[in-house]
């Protein structure tokens, strides 16, 4: 891999260690400079900040804090509590296995997370980056942790014309190179990270202002901004179905708990018709109970989930049914109490106004 200047890599760790230390952003979950970072708020923001950003994940992360303070709290936690809690980050596998690794930690570990990325790696929910991340940033192990920002910086710096996701090998070998050896793993690895989301950004890097410019590649060859570059993604399948709101006259509506296991499992919703992929059939779906006075509101909800995008048409009836399990009659007011995914609240929000437009 090419670049322009032979800086020596120690040059460039303390180049960007230097710019770190007069550039980082405080975060909720940030340690203040010189102070050890506490584990669990370093596992639970790298968790929560799982494809999602950091403006979004900054009052999760304070209210999680707030309600389970440490480890071992968040362990003795009902699943409802973290799922409602959770409600509105999307994936809510990570709120699962966030559950399932605090109570690993506490019961196996007395409440302390392994220091070593294989010891991480052994825990719910916890992979290589998140393991590398959590090892470098809590423990200052040496470690390579490549998020998109890192991928966006080494693609750049070392002007990787091969697209991801074919580049990922070649990308981190670059990142270990610039990294590994460096005597402060835990800033390198958020000096790294902040490059990336403040400087190197996806649209009109700040070239000008980074600590590596006169070693970057793409800079020098004028192609910044192009990389890195990506393979075109198959397009995604679509599933339909039909989603129900069911209300009983008193300002209360029927939601139910999601049974199984896969999407949503253990989340609150309306209830809804499987999804499947042939639209007219599935217009014909039945509601899951015995339902009268049925009606399309002529609306619809859209989720786009990693494998598939999802279509639900909104209807309306009335029901007597209590045989979902874990059915309730709920007000929009004590909503708040019961984990709902953001689709299942958007189609909730369009019928409590009324008739909406087409889609939403
Ligand atoms: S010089 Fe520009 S493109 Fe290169 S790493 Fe720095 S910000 Fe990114």
């Amino acid at each position: 891999m090419s670049r322009p200047k032979k800086t020596s890599v120690p040059e460039l760790q303390s180049q960007l260690l230097t710019w770190f230390s007069r550039h980082r952003r405080a975060m909720p979950w940030r340690a203040p400079k010189g102070v050890r970072p506490d584990p669990y708020h370093v596992w639970l923001s790298e968790i929560m900040l799982q494809q999602t950003t950091v403006v979004t994940v900054g009052p999760y992360f304070t209210k999680f804090i707030q309600k389970w303070p440490t480890v071992q709290d968040l362990a003795k936690a009902k699943q409802d509590d973290v799922l409602a809690a959770w409600a509105g980050l999307g994936y809510y596998a990570r709120a699962r296995n966030l559950h399932k690794c605090a109570i690993e930690v506490t019961q196996k570990h007395g409440g302390a997370f392994p220091r070593t990325i294989e010891g991480l790696l052994e825990l719910p929910g916890i992979g290589p980056y998140t393991a590398a991340a959590i090892a470098s940033i809590a423990f200052d192990q040496p470690a390579v942790a490549v998020d998109g920002n890192v991928e966006r910086v080494v693609s750049r710096f070392f002007a990787i014309g091969e697209p991801l996701p074919f580049s990922k090998e070649a990308i981190r070998k670059g990142a270990a190179e610039l990294a590994l050896g460096n005597p402060h793993p835990g800033d390198f690895t958020q000096a790294f990270m902040e490059l990336g989301a403040t400087v190197c950004t996806p649209r009109k890097p700040k070239c000008v202002l980074c600590p590596w410019r006169e070693d970057c590649a793409a800079l020098k060859k004028g192609i910044a901004e192009e990389l890195p570059r990506k393979a075109p993604k198959p397009e995604k399948p679509v599933r339909y179905g039909k989603v129900f709101y069911f209300a009983n006259g008193r300002g209360e509506f029927l939601i139910h708990k999601r049974q199984g296991q896969g999407l949503y499992e253990g989340l609150y919703q309306l209830p809804t018709t499987e999804w499947i992929a042939n639209r007219a059939a599935a217009r014909r779906l039945p509601p899951p109970v015995k339902a009268a006075r049925l009606e399309s509101l002529g609306a619809e909800v859209r989720h786009s989930f990693t494998h598939f995008d999802l279509i639900l048409e909104i209807w309306t009836g009335h029901t007597k049914n209590t045989v979902l399990a874990g059915a309730a009659w709920v007000s929009a007011e004590n909503l708040e109490k019961y984990a709902l995914p953001t689709l299942m609240k958007k189609a909730i929000r369009l019928c409590s106004q009324g008739k909406p437009a087409k889609t939403a």
